[in-house]
């Protein structure tokens, strides 16, 4: 399960920006100021981009089916990209002592993933199962999707997705083990370039127990369904 099935379209991309390789997500950026340092654009500049790239399609902006289509996707870029604007630790403060003793997987099955990959900018859908092994406590289990989906609306590589949901829950909770497996198929292969529709991409990271103990990670692949 450590290994990953290929995808063409991202991989070259992927060796030019060493950059992106999972990181420990305590690093990564919040939006506001910005991420970057760089001032943000207001709405008004966002939607003139979104004019220019119509004119770049051939298109014309003005026409009666597109006069208010920069507005709506500046509005849809505010959701796509929501994740910039939550903080995904803050998600895991909150945690529950009284388990009498639990210390069984825990795993959150098939949670629905929508993101877009930050080479293209087009749709990553997919979906993730995310687990852990509980040390003492556990946390309210719906927020290990909402944490999944901070990550998940940014601008991402589903490599660093995957690393960013798993490393947040293991330097938040400290559980014995993590693992966050994503399977996503990303529209940037499927509706371009190599045009391989039906691929999906599997990414996976283990922490703790889940890397060291084959036992407990063949016990999650179980779980899931994946032991085939
Ligand atoms: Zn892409």
């Amino acid at each position: 399960m450590h290994g990953r099935a290929f995808c063409a379209a991202a991989q070259p991309a992927i060796s030019l920006h060493p950059g992106t390789a999972p990181m420990n997500v305590m690093t990564a950026p919040p939006r506001l100021p910005s991420a970057s340092g760089l001032s943000r654009p207001s709405r008004a500049e966002a939607e003139e981009a979104v004019r220019t790239l119509l004119r770049w399609t051939g298109d014309d902006p003005g026409r009666e089916g597109l006069v208010d289509t920069p507005a709506r996707v500046v509005r849809a870029y505010e959701e796509f990209f929501a994740g910039y604007e939550v903080d995904p630790v803050a998600l895991l403060e909150r945690t529950f002592e009284e388990t009498d003793g639990y210390d069984e997987i825990v795993l959150l099955r098939d949670i629905r993933l929508e993101s877009h990959c930050e080479h293209h900018m087009v749709p990553i859908i997919g979906r993730a199962h995310v687990a852990y092994l509980p040390h003492r406590r556990v946390v309210g289990i719906s927020k290990l999707a909402r944490v999944a989906e901070a990550y998940a609306k940014r601008l991402q590589i589903q490599e660093k997705l995957t690393a960013q949901i798993a490393n947040t829950i293991q330097s938040v909770l400290q559980p014995k083990g993590v693992a966050v497996i994503i399977e996503a198929a990303h529209q940037c292969m499927t509706t371009r370039g190599v045009h391989k529709a039906g691929v999906t991409m599997v990414t996976s990271r283990m922490l703790g127990t889940f890397r060291t103990d084959p036992a407990a990670r063949q016990e999650l692949l179980t779980m899931i369904g994946r032991n085939g």
